[in-house]
């Protein structure tokens, strides 16, 4: 099957917009074993459209157009459409209860424009959207079948995934070849490491194809099968399997998990509560474990205890070890981590302390020295880093190694 991706608007064309539809549909379209044969911009002009939407209608055996479903008047997919296909436009009633129920939902009253959006082609289906207030649309012009999605990239993502694939699937051959990818993310262990563990899974020409991205401390493993899709789930599955055996504890998660996720997972399974007691990432252990919804019931705060005076009064810290040792020393590290666990009466607690520079280093404690110290439950464990990077890179990666630590320690 032929494909080819139309994206519409005016803000694309003039270079305001990066299009990132195009390159999301060609990667699903990809997966599903479609082959795209091109993939152009068209402004918000309706003969544009109409020419644009005939000449790939010729070439490929599915269109998709992403843009232009909105109630304003420089959106004319809609119009388009229908003119392309020689048909009138139709209000459909049920789009229009929808929209008008969607409004009231949000206690907003409907401008009379928006009715424009339950207009559709004479003969099309709708797509409903869920994400928004446009539908989509699907209609057959020659022996070409067009989709119509809307342009905000979450609701084309939404009404892609959830309507327009499966029709399209059943449109394909059911023994198909389909290419899918898995992604291993691993921390702890270097890039080169790992390479030399799966040096052989990498080789070129093998099947399924094997690579490694890095980017922030995490290394990822990325798995390419083709093939037919049962042919494809055994593939992935086997080489997941051998992946995992070689690489152990270092894979954390699948297709683009965190480890705060993964972290915040592992202690909702064991029913256990962390709490935080940062210095040298100034709070950002708290915020990535915020990002993930839902995580109040095992993520209970922490101390940003920047200063010294701070780490002794919040945190319990002795003076005295901080005068003989510094605030970047293991003693501070594990007694930031019980303190923090202690004040908050949770099961685990992290302290963390480091140079995070670009000031501030001494040759006894360069710039990355970082001390890592978790409190769980009273077993108290310590990990010294030395981070490369600049500022920022150091405090994110020692984050993630503190979040690294929790894992490994009570998976
Ligand atoms: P709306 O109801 O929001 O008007 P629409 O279907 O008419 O929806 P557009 O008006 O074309 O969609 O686009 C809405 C917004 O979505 C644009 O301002 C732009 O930010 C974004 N957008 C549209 N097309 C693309 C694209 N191809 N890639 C990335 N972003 C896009
Ligand atoms: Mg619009």
């Amino acid at each position: 099957m032929r494909a080819y991706v139309l994206s519409t608007g005016d803000e694309l064309i003039r270079g305001r917009t990066l299009d990132t539809n195009t390159s999301e549909i060609a990667r699903a379209l990809a997966a599903e074993g479609v082959t795209v044969i091109g993939a152009s911009l068209v402004g918000d002009d309706e003969a544009d459209l109409v020419a644009a939407i005939r000449r790939a209608a010729g070439e490929a055996d599915v269109v998709i157009l992403s843009g232009g479903l909105g109630p304003t008047e420089d959106d004319c997919t809609r119009r388009a459409v229908a003119a392309a296909v020689g048909v009138p436009l139709e209000r459909v009633p049920e789009i229009a209860d929808a929209l008008r129920q969607r409004f009231a939902a949000r206690g907003m009253t409907m401008a009379p424009s928006n009715l424009l959006q339950a207009d559709r082609p004479v003969g099309a289906e709708t797509l409903p959207n869920r994400f928004g207030t446009a539908p989509g649309f699907a209609m057959s012009l020659g022996n070409a079948t067009l989709f119509a999605l809307p342009g905000p990239p979450h609701e084309m993502r939404g009404v892609l995934t959830e309507e327009l694939l499966p029709r399209l699937r059943r449109l394909l051959p059911a023994e198909r070849r389909v290419v899918r990818t898995r992604a291993l993310e691993t921390f702890g262990e270097r890039e080169a490491t790992i390479g030399e563990k799966i040096r052989d899974l990498m080789a070129r020409g093998r099947q399924p194809r094997v690579g490694t991205t890095a980017g922030r401390g995490v290394i990822r493993v990325i798995v390419h099968a083709e093939g037919s899709e049962t042919e494809v789930e055994a593939a992935l599955a086997k080489e997941e399997a051998e992946i995992r055996r070689r690489l152990g504890a270092s894979v954390y998660g699948v297709d683009g998990e965190t480890l705060p996720e993964v972290v915040g997972r592992m202690l909702l399974a064991r029913g256990m509560t962390l709490a935080v007691a940062e210095s040298c990432t100034g709070g950002l252990i708290g915020a990535s474990m915020t990002e993930v919804a839902g995580i109040s019931s095992v993520f209970l705060g922490g101390v940003i205890a920047y200063a010294n005076a701070v780490k002794i009064r919040e945190l319990g810290v002795d003076a005295a070890t901080l005068d003989r040792v510094g605030a970047v020393s293991e003693e501070v590290a594990r007694a930031m981590a019980s303190g923090v666990r202690a004040k908050f009466g949770s099961d685990v607690g992290i302290g963390i302390t480091g140079v995070a520079g670009p000031d501030g280093g001494s040759p006894e404690k360069p710039v990355g020295t970082v001390h890592v110290a978790l409190d769980v439950r009273g077993t108290v464990t310590h990990r010294r880093l030395s981070l490369p990077g600049d500022r920022a890179l150091v405090r994110e990666i020692a984050a993630k190694c503190a979040l690294d630590l929790v894992r490994r320690t009570i998976g």
